[in-house]
Protein backbone atom coordinates (compact mmCIF):
# COMPACT_ATOMS: atom_id res chain seq x y z
CA UNK A 1 0.00 0.00 0.00
CA UNK A 2 1.49 3.14 -1.28
CA UNK A 3 0.78 6.83 0.69
CA UNK A 4 -2.90 7.61 -0.17
CA UNK A 5 -3.36 10.48 -2.25
CA UNK A 6 -5.50 13.22 -1.71
CA UNK A 7 -7.55 14.53 -4.83
CA UNK A 8 -8.88 18.03 -4.79
CA UNK A 9 -12.76 18.29 -4.98
CA UNK A 10 -13.68 19.23 -8.56
CA UNK A 11 -17.67 18.41 -8.42
CA UNK A 12 -20.05 21.19 -9.10
CA UNK A 13 -21.13 21.93 -5.47
CA UNK A 14 -18.07 22.94 -4.72
CA UNK A 15 -17.36 24.73 -7.56
CA UNK A 16 -20.57 26.81 -6.98
CA UNK A 17 -20.11 27.43 -3.64
CA UNK A 18 -15.79 29.00 -4.59
CA UNK A 19 -17.54 30.91 -6.93
CA UNK A 20 -20.21 32.74 -4.36
CA UNK A 21 -16.99 33.21 -1.61
CA UNK A 22 -15.04 35.04 -4.54
CA UNK A 23 -18.02 37.19 -5.08
CA UNK A 24 -18.59 37.51 -1.49
CA UNK A 25 -14.44 38.24 -0.79
CA UNK A 26 -14.78 40.71 -3.94
CA UNK A 27 -17.97 42.51 -2.51
CA UNK A 28 -16.49 42.95 0.58
CA UNK A 29 -12.76 44.09 -0.51
CA UNK A 30 -14.36 46.65 -3.17
CA UNK A 31 -16.75 48.36 -0.96
CA UNK A 32 -14.64 48.10 2.59
CA UNK A 33 -10.95 48.39 1.08
CA UNK A 34 -11.38 50.37 -2.08
CA UNK A 35 -9.62 47.96 -4.20
CA UNK A 36 -10.70 47.43 -8.01
CA UNK A 37 -9.12 43.66 -7.68
CA UNK A 38 -8.52 42.07 -4.07
CA UNK A 39 -5.94 43.46 -1.81
CA UNK A 40 -3.04 41.20 -0.32
CA UNK A 41 -5.12 40.70 2.92
CA UNK A 42 -8.39 39.36 0.78
CA UNK A 43 -6.14 37.35 -1.62
CA UNK A 44 -5.00 35.60 0.73
CA UNK A 45 -8.56 34.87 2.60
CA UNK A 46 -9.70 33.73 -1.06
CA UNK A 47 -6.88 31.61 -1.71
CA UNK A 48 -7.21 29.96 1.64
CA UNK A 49 -11.30 29.00 1.38
CA UNK A 50 -10.63 28.11 -1.88
CA UNK A 51 -8.16 25.50 -0.70
CA UNK A 52 -10.28 24.71 2.32
CA UNK A 53 -13.02 23.64 -0.19
CA UNK A 54 -10.96 21.63 -2.23
CA UNK A 55 -9.85 19.45 0.31
CA UNK A 56 -13.11 19.56 2.18
CA UNK A 57 -13.37 16.10 3.57
CA UNK A 58 -17.22 15.70 2.95
CA UNK A 59 -17.00 17.17 -0.73
CA UNK A 60 -20.05 17.26 -2.53
CA UNK A 61 -21.71 16.37 0.15
CA UNK A 62 -20.62 19.16 2.69
CA UNK A 63 -23.43 21.29 4.39
CA UNK A 64 -22.65 24.99 5.03
CA UNK A 65 -19.12 25.54 6.61
CA UNK A 66 -20.86 27.37 9.68
CA UNK A 67 -23.50 23.94 10.18
CA UNK A 68 -19.92 21.69 10.01
CA UNK A 69 -18.86 19.42 12.58
CA UNK A 70 -14.99 19.87 11.52
CA UNK A 71 -14.12 23.22 11.70
CA UNK A 72 -11.28 23.40 9.60
CA UNK A 73 -10.43 26.82 9.40
CA UNK A 74 -7.74 28.68 11.27
CA UNK A 75 -9.13 30.70 14.26
CA UNK A 76 -7.67 34.05 12.18
CA UNK A 77 -9.57 33.08 8.88
CA UNK A 78 -12.31 31.73 10.35
CA UNK A 79 -13.53 35.43 12.24
CA UNK A 80 -11.97 36.87 8.70
CA UNK A 81 -14.75 35.04 6.71
CA UNK A 82 -17.16 35.40 9.30
CA UNK A 83 -16.65 39.19 8.85
CA UNK A 84 -16.80 39.26 5.15
CA UNK A 85 -20.39 36.92 5.52
CA UNK A 86 -22.01 39.59 7.90
CA UNK A 87 -21.05 42.16 5.33
CA UNK A 88 -21.66 40.84 1.79
CA UNK A 89 -24.79 38.34 3.11
CA UNK A 90 -27.22 40.79 2.45
CA UNK A 91 -25.74 42.21 -0.98
CA UNK A 92 -25.19 38.70 -2.48
CA UNK A 93 -29.12 38.03 -1.63
CA UNK A 94 -29.78 40.63 -4.28
CA UNK A 95 -27.93 38.92 -6.83
CA UNK A 96 -28.17 35.17 -6.12
CA UNK A 97 -30.90 32.97 -6.10
CA UNK A 98 -31.55 32.69 -2.53
CA UNK A 99 -31.31 28.63 -2.00
CA UNK A 100 -27.33 29.32 -3.15
CA UNK A 101 -26.77 31.77 -0.36
CA UNK A 102 -29.30 30.07 2.28
CA UNK A 103 -27.33 27.53 1.89
CA UNK A 104 -23.75 29.19 2.56
CA UNK A 105 -24.93 31.77 5.16
CA UNK A 106 -27.17 28.76 7.20
CA UNK A 107 -26.15 29.01 10.78
ZN1 LIG B 1 -9.48 43.85 0.77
Amino acid sequence: MGARVIQPNVGPNIQKEKEIVKEMIELYCRKKHHRDTLCKECLDLKNYAFLRLSFCRFGEDKTACSNCTVHCYKQVYREKMKVVMRYSGPWMLLYHPIYSVKHLLNR
